[in-house]
């Protein structure tokens, strides 16, 4: 019965087994399963360890654990080493190997082009790592980095090119990395005021990624929603990593819709 599963801490909200679930059912792939592996930090290693053991093919790595995991590979390829995380682990007889698949499914998820573009990342962070690795890989023409502490946008920068920029600049394509709208306690002027960004700067990008997912669109999409602008949300980035994972342990095509259907169900 291969087993695959997401390790975090916590890991009780994540989309990915239901969006995991849908794949095994559209696919007639009914002895596989795949679980939440809440794990605390300091247990890390020794559990991810015996995972292999324990019939796991490979796991994803979510929030807080995406560093360590890449630490305790075998061996990791040359997108996860780049970025310094790892998002899935598949488990082999000759040891762990690291893969970030949060890199191209970002690319995938926005299914367009991004060569000769400009665009522009907000955050510094583990996703904008992954985003920036992504877009100056597929040739944008500009990556700008703004985040709230600007000494982090110059270290990322400085280690995987783009420019840290002081303020949100106009691009063509606007790429939301922090986790800036997943609390909604806030008004949406004041969530937009968190990226220095105004809802009428928000229409001037031709499409706009937003990382953060719920139940409702974030302000920052729904803003650039209202302004005409694409959007791309976060459930459908998620799909994205999640479909390249299934297709690294499975080896086969990753059925989308029925993906996409299942990480959007609503959580019971
Ligand atoms: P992270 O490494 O903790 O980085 C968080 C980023 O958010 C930092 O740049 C931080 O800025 C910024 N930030 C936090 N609070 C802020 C505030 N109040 N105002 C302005 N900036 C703020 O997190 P991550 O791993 O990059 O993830 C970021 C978000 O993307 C999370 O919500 C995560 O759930 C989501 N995500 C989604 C997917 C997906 O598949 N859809 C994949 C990965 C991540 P400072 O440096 O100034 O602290």
């Amino acid at each position: 019965m291969p087993r695959l599963g997401v390790i975090g801490w916590p890991v009780a909200h994540s989309r990915s087994p239901a969006m995991f679930a849908a794949a095994f059912g559209a696919c007639g792939m009914s002895d596989w399963t795949y679980q939440r592996l809440p794990i605390a930090p300091e247990l890390l290693d020794e559990t991810v360890r015996a995972l292999g053991a324990s019939g796991f093919l490979g796991a994803n790595v979510t929030i807080p654990h995406k560093q360590a995991a890449l630490a305790l590979a075998d061996s990791a390829s040359d997108a996860a080493r780049a970025i310094g995380a790892a998002n899935a682990l598949s488990f082999a007889a000759d040891g762990i190997a690291a893969e970030n698949t949060d890199a191209p499914g970002l690319l995938a998820a926005i299914g367009e082009p991004v060569a000769g573009r400009s665009t522009l990342v907000l955050g510094a962070g583990g996703s904008a790592r992954a985003a920036v690795w992504a877009l100056l890989g597929a040739g944008a023409s500009e990556v700008s980095v703004w985040n709230r502490t600007p000494e982090r946008a110059k270290a990322l920068v400085r280690e995987l090119g783009g420019r840290a920029v002081a303020e949100p600049v106009a691009a063509d394509l606007l790429v939301n990395c922090t986790s800036v709208g997943l609390q909604r306690t806030a008004s949406d002027t004041a969530v937009l005021n968190q990226l220095a960004i105004t809802a009428d700067q928000v229409g001037s990008y031709a499409c706009v990624v937003d990382l953060v997912y719920g139940e409702h669109p974030t302000p920052l999409l729904a803003a650039a929603s209202a302004a005409g602008a694409r959007i791309v949300d976060g459930l459908d980035v998620l799909v994205a990593q999640g479909a390249l994972s299934f297709e690294l342990w499975a080896a086969r095509p990753a059925p989308l819709q029925a993906m996409r259907q299942g990480a959007r169900a609503q959580p019971s």
